[in-house]
């Protein structure tokens, strides 16, 4: 396929925690973001033995939506607003980071556990970024049934309904979960660009095969496409409007300036109350920073 607007992203791996691999399909050199859809990364599906998981201690945000999709196993969330939440299968965590919060993420591991999740990223707009931190769990989500597939609105409207998650900018995310073989269409906004990814299996998107690791690219102007699959596949749609600021993103901060990733970078080396606190004897060893010694950070959008 050599139509311009559609671009297929090969996602990196990479390690977070303690021995997590991940695929990152978000920010890619091919594509930054994906409306205000920043970050992307695929956990897994991974079994941990007694002892082993995802074990990310106290680390801050500023200018973003952390959001966490769960498809298979369990993720403790404790954050500096006092938030201790257990995440499960087919539920929403989204934290809304604005002017600063500090989170931990941790698995269970008592007994043997499997994770399997979608983690994104979601930019908040210049007006919205210094809001006071804030986050929810969404324990169910709203499931359009078909004879093909099961579509769960994660974010914004699809199938004509709307999902509870609260976002900032216009978007989308569409978990769809086939439960038999076939061919159906999976409606796009022509107003949205979009990326579709597999969770697990693999499909035909308008002819052109996709696996787990990698992701399609849609710019806007697309109605619909067409999905081929077996059952048990399920693919992640993400979409919206082309975010048109430009961001830097260093670490876990999404900004605009150096200045202002430098002051967010002191502010958690100082332990500064922009960050609030997690008690490191339950959510771990609080991170640190990396140097930003002789770095020079550029903006950048799409
Ligand atoms: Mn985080």
């Amino acid at each position: 396929m050599e139509r311009e607007d559609i671009v297929r992203i090969e996602g990196r791996v990479a390690e977070i925690g303690t021995g997590l691999k991940i695929a990152r399909l978000v920010p890619s050199r091919m594509r930054r973001t994906i409306g205000a859809w920043c970050f992307l990364d695929h956990a897994g599906p991974v079994d941990f033995v007694v002892g082993q998981g995802m074990d990310v201690g106290p680390h801050p945000h500023i200018g973003l939506q952390t959001f966490t999709w769960m498809i298979e196993g369990s993720v403790r969330h404790l954050d500096s607003l006092g938030s201790d939440q257990m995440i499960y299968p087919n539920q929403v965590n989204l934290m809304t980071a604005g002017k600063g919060i500090s989170h931990a993420e941790i698995s269970p591991t008592d007994k043997p556990s499997r994770l399997h999740a979608a983690q994104l990223w979601i930019a908040l707009p210049d007006q919205y970024r210094y809001i006071e931190p804030h986050f929810q769990n969404y324990p169910t989500l709203p499931v359009v049934h078909q004879d093909l597939f099961d579509a769960t609105i994660l974010v914004g409207t699809s199938f004509g309904i709307t999902s509870p998650v609260s976002v900032y900018t216009p978007l989308v995310a569409v978990d769809v979960l086939a439960k038999k073989t076939g061919t159906f269409e999976l409606p796009l906004d022509s107003s949205f660009e979009h990326g579709i990814m597999v969770l697990e299996g693999k499909v035909l998107i308008n002819g052109e095969s996709l696996e787990t690791g990698s992701l399609l690219y849609f710019s806007k102007g697309h109605i619909h496409v067409t999905i081929s699959c077996d059952a048990s596949t399920r693919i992640l749609m993400i979409g919206g409007e082309p975010f048109k600021e430009e961001l830097i993103l260093w670490w876990n901060f999404v900004a605009r300036t150096q200045e202002e990733v430098e002051q967010a970078r002191r502010d958690w080396e100082a332990k500064s109350a922009r960050f609030g606190a997690l008690d490191e004897a339950v959510a771990g060893k609080r991170l640190i920073a990396p140097s930003l010694e002789g770095i020079h950070l550029r903006g950048a959008h799409s």
